[in-house]
């Protein structure tokens, strides 16, 4: 037996013929760039979020700088962020021409360890861009009550978390901006590039309008200097289909995480299970599992058909692209660790049953 760490195929099988007409509806059109469905995606998947003002952009990172800039982020100013993330979250920061001052791990839920944010806010910050990571929520209430004591804006990085709940509100809803990527893996992927800046402000919206085109008012007239980063009318309406199905799927995808702890528990091996916060709806974008041999238990395990990712292998503090923020090893001990131990297990709607016994198997027994 062979169980992928992830495929899209199944997925496509299911919903190829819903698909085909809006497609066709686009080629038809010749309308590919802020086409009738970018429009109509950006209503529907602001409601989904229930924010006011949905911004169709490029991809997740574009959202990311875009939304620090429209939050009125940039040069000299610095901006809070976990060290344990996917590097876009601080390229979002960086890109806008902001500092990232990253912050310590969480030890059950590995987003930002919200006791360590009071300590690294200095008088330039700006902003708290936080992760909801592997689709769990970060915990928003003393992030939001920290952020008003100081002024400062609270981004949420939504990109692992289309669809989570912190406290029955979707994620997406809770900040200044939220930044959604649409990267084909992610729980709701479009067939290429593609992301979301969700807001409630009506001035963040205005902004990250013009900054996502030229910052053009009518055809030629440039208000300001802006970007190219739009998200294609061919992915929003890919997305637009898609979007139907995404509470289903992520209910698959919750199904297959209890079953995964469920087996994971009876075996009674040495390994850490992702943890559900009382406030929240995890929406298991990754089934993340923590082991000490990691090394070891991979190499045996690819033997058996099966290759976990690492989600992730090196801290941000640590990437050679921050040297120059002169952080060291030993900084955050607990994502250093995490780093070491982490190992994300296949985890997508349609894995079966099956699949899932296969996988606990395979590990319990190395
Ligand atoms: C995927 C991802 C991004 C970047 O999104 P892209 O669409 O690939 O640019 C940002 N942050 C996190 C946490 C992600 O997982």
């Amino acid at each position: 037996m062979k169980v992928d760490i992830f495929t899209l195929k199944k997925q496509y099988d299911e919903i190829k013929d819903e698909l085909k007409g809006p497609i066709e509806k686009v080629m038809t059109s010749g309308a590919f760039i802020l086409g009738e469905d970018v429009g109509l995606f950006e209503k529907e998947f602001a409601a989904y979020c229930d924010v006011k003002y949905g911004i169709g952009v490029n991809s997740g990172t574009d959202a990311l700088f875009l939304a620090c800039l429209a939050c009125g982020i940039g040069k000299g100013d610095e901006v809070i962020t976990p060290t344990y993330t996917y590097i876009a979250t601080s390229f979002g920061i960086s890109i806008a021409g902001a500092t990232p001052v990253f912050v310590d791990t969480e030890e059950k839920t590995y987003n930002i360890d919200i006791s360590k944010i009071e300590k690294a806010i200095t008088k330039k910050t700006k902003a708290i861009l936080l992760v909801h990571l592997y689709g769990h929520p970060a915990d928003m209430d003393p992030v939001i009550e920290i952020a008003r004591k100081y002024k400062l804006k609270v981004i949420e990085d939504c990109a692992q978390a289309h669809g989570a709940l912190y406290k029955n509100k979707k994620v997406g809803s809770l900040g200044d901006a939220a930044c959604f990527s649409f990267y084909p893996t992610k729980n709701l992927g479009a067939f290429g590039d593609g992301g979301m800046i969700t807001t409630n402000s009506e001035e963040v919206k205005d902004r990250a309008l013009l900054l996502r085109d030229y910052g053009r008012k009518g055809r030629y007239e440039n208000i300001i200097k802006g970007y190219n980063s739009r998200l294609d009318t061919l992915q929003a309406a890919i997305l637009r289909v898609k979007l139907k199905h995404l509470d289903e799927w992520n209910e698959k995808r919750r199904k297959n995480a209890t079953l995964y702890t469920k087996l994971f528990k009876e075996t009674k091996m040495d390994i850490t299970l992702p943890y559900e916060a009382d406030y929240a709806k995890h929406i298991y974008h990754q089934y993340a599992v923590r082991i000490k041999n990691r090394k070891e238990v991979m190499e045996k395990l690819a033997d058996k058909g099966l290759c976990p990712l690492i989600h992730y292998p090196i801290p941000v503090h640590l990437q050679e692209c921050y040297k120059e923020l002169g952080y060291k090893r030993g900084d955050f001990p607990v994502a250093e660790k995490y780093c070491e131990e982490i190992m994300s297990l296949p985890m997508y709607p349609e894995l079966t049953t099956e699949e899932i016994k296969y996988v606990v198997e395979a590990i319990s027994s190395v």
